[in-house]
């Protein structure tokens, strides 16, 4: 990463901004002009199916070239990492203060859009959503509440755990979350009752869209794993704890997570963050080590030194005008599992990962309290959660606002962020 780098896009050098030359994050974003591949600068959106049409992606190979022109990401994130680096290299000459000639600069500006005129869409059609487990702080924390004396299970230390969860309820960054309905049985009671969650919770998420993957079979060795690894975005698996509680023995996870999942429209790639790798996940002494097909070469830069954080904002702190309430911040360096291990896990029985999958992390909590990724290791342990205006929370109430953030960010190297992921919570018209 070059950090003295700076674009002619005057407030992307602003240390503040989110997306500096040095991010570049990929998205889809919708305006009258149709829907269209994009990548974030400053607070504008470079138009990548212009770029291509009027020739300012000449010399990059045609399949790349057509892949800018595509509505999603998949054709691109199928190329692999050549193709990415070289679209990535040519992007950064287009916006470079000093690179871009002036005759470029004046063809590139039209083809940024503000933002704010615009309308972000999912970034890729994902076929298949995987949900990871790979927060031992989270799983410890969980844990407790149901075995106190036994809290982690004796295979998380040695299998990186997960299930497969459901693409069709994806939904990007903005759009409302319907509280579900479902089953729910209280201790107490004798029998389930069937009506809204009154248990709703985000699970605070990061995940890998996956780039060329792999054919039905082959397995991914642990050195190839992060080559199938597109870029990273933030993921909110919402949960009905109520529901969960009742359904997931003996199968797992079913109605109380695939009702809606959010993520960001922003995908940053895995080469904007290298200045932010840390070693990957620390094992105490006496862990055992990982069996040798989850043994990484690079395990010294595995991790992605990433700051996340949980804003909560009720709709009457919003009526009076309150900033949301910061309610934990984590950090994705903390997890048991890289993901290479879990690109890597997922492919081992010769399951094929393929472009624009989405393998998403697990709750990424910390060790500490206030770095919890969840309401329920919260306030189960903690009691309610007092908001600024008086209210409290247990779990979220209809009109909750839950919005995620993430940046990498150290002194003297550009702010790497991954914009907001959001969603609201309305209540659900009822069944006829
Ligand atoms: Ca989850």
């Amino acid at each position: 990463m070059d950090v003295s780098r700076r674009s002619w896009v005057e407030e992307a050098n602003n240390p503040a901004c989110e997306f500096p030359i040095q991010n570049l994050p990929y998205g889809v974003f919708r305006t009258d002009g149709g829907k269209h591949i994009g990548v974030a600068i400053g607070a504008r959106i470079l138009d990548l199916h212009a770029c291509a049409c009027q020739g300012l992606l000449n010399g990059l190979l045609a399949e790349v070239v057509g892949a800018c022109k595509a509505e999603v990401l998949n054709p691109l994130m199928a190329l692999g990492p050549a193709a990415w680096s070289a679209l990535r290299a040519r992007i950064t000459e287009l916006l470079d203060a000093d690179e871009a000639h002036e005759s470029t600069r004046r063809r590139v500006e039209p083809l940024l859009t503000p933002m704010r005129e615009a309308a972000m869409e999912l970034p890729a059609q994902i076929g298949d959503y995987t949900d990871f487990y790979a927060s031992i702080h989270h799983a410890t924390r969980v844990g407790r509440l149901f075995r106190p004396e036994n809290p982690l299970l004796p295979n998380y230390k040695h299998v990186p755990i997960g299930y497969h969860g459901r693409a069709s309820s994806i939904v990007v960054s903005g759009q409302e979350i319907c509280r579900p309905w479902g089953q729910t049985k209280s201790a107490e009671a004798s029998a389930p009752v069937f009506g809204p969650t009154r248990a709703m919770d985000y699970e605070l998420e990061i995940g890998a869209l996956i780039g060329p993957g792999n054919a039905l079979g082959m397995p991914i060795a642990i050195e190839e794993a992060e080559r199938h690894v597109f870029g990273l975005c933030l993921v909110n698996d919402w949960s009905a704890r109520d529901m969960q509680a009742w359904e997931y023995q003996p199968l797992g996870p079913f109605l109380a997570k695939n009702f809606a999942t959010t993520i960001s429209p922003w995908v940053v790639p895995v080469a904007a963050l290298e200045e932010y790798r840390v070693r990957g996940p620390e094992r105490a002494p006496d862990d055992p080590a990982p069996l040798e097909y989850l043994q990484s070469p690079s395990a010294e830069r595995d991790g992605f030194d990433v700051t996340l954080q949980v804003l909560l904002e009720s709709s009457k702190m919003r009526e009076a005008g309150m900033d949301p309430l910061v309610v934990s911040v984590g950090n994705l360096r903390t997890l048991y599992w890289s993901l290479a291990q879990m690109v890597t896990h997922h492919a081992s029985n010769g399951c094929n990962l393929r472009p624009g999958d989405l393998l998403a992390t697990g709750t990424i909590s910390g060790e500490r309290n206030g770095s919890e990724g969840c309401l329920l290791e919260i306030t189960r342990t903690q009691g309610p959660l007092a908001l600024p205006s008086g209210e409290q929370r247990y779990f979220l109430e209809d009109g909750d606002r839950v919005t995620f953030r993430a940046q990498a960010q150290r002194d003297g190297l550009p702010r790497i962020g991954f914009g907001a992921c959001a969603g609201t919570v309305v209540e659900r018209d009822q069944p006829g």
